[in-house]
């Protein structure tokens, strides 16, 4: 699978997220998501402005990430929660339960084609896609049931 498979190290951690209630929101609530919207915006607005145009250039130059990360796409885990300047540095692939069989080719597109020299797969506690995959998810949606099957829990 991976070319450069044993230039890789492998690391399987957990993160242990703290379990915490965000503000509840209804679901599907569009005033919610137009705020959200603006909220987005003014954060990227702030971000660009606190990093200035040099910054975006030298990303615009190329990638040449140190590690490809593979991790859940819960949004309790964030990736400056690796690495304080990630932009450039971790290539990102998420996907609920951090499995590589539903994300192979974008694994190994970091590992053999951005050349990292680091693969680390990252749990973390209270991971919905591990406890669904852990019991009757039959009644899912299939786009969902098709990437828990892939999840192989001894
Ligand atoms: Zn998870």
């Amino acid at each position: 699978m991976f070319k450069k498979f044993s230039a890789a190290v492998f690391a399987a951690s957990v993160i242990t997220t703290p379990a915490f209630a965000h503000d509840e929101h209804e679901h599907g609530d569009a005033a919610v998501a137009q705020q959200f919207i603006k909220t987005i915006m003014s954060t990227e607005a702030k971000y660009a402005h606190h990093h200035g145009a040099r910054f975006f250039q030298n990303l615009a130059k190329g990638q040449h990430p140190r590690a490809t990360v593979v991790t859940c796409s819960d949004s309790r885990v964030q990736s400056n929660m690796l690495d304080k300047t990630p932009e450039g540095d971790l290539f990102m692939v998420r996907n609920i339960g951090n499995q590589i069989a539903t994300s192979a080719g974008s694994v190994e597109y970091g590992v053999n084609h951005l050349n990292s020299s680091l693969l680390l797969i990252i749990g973390h506690s209270s991971c919905g896609a591990i406890k669904a995959a852990s019991g009757d998810y039959s009644t899912l949606e299939d786009p969902i049931k098709k990437e828990l099957d892939t999840i192989k829990i001894a």
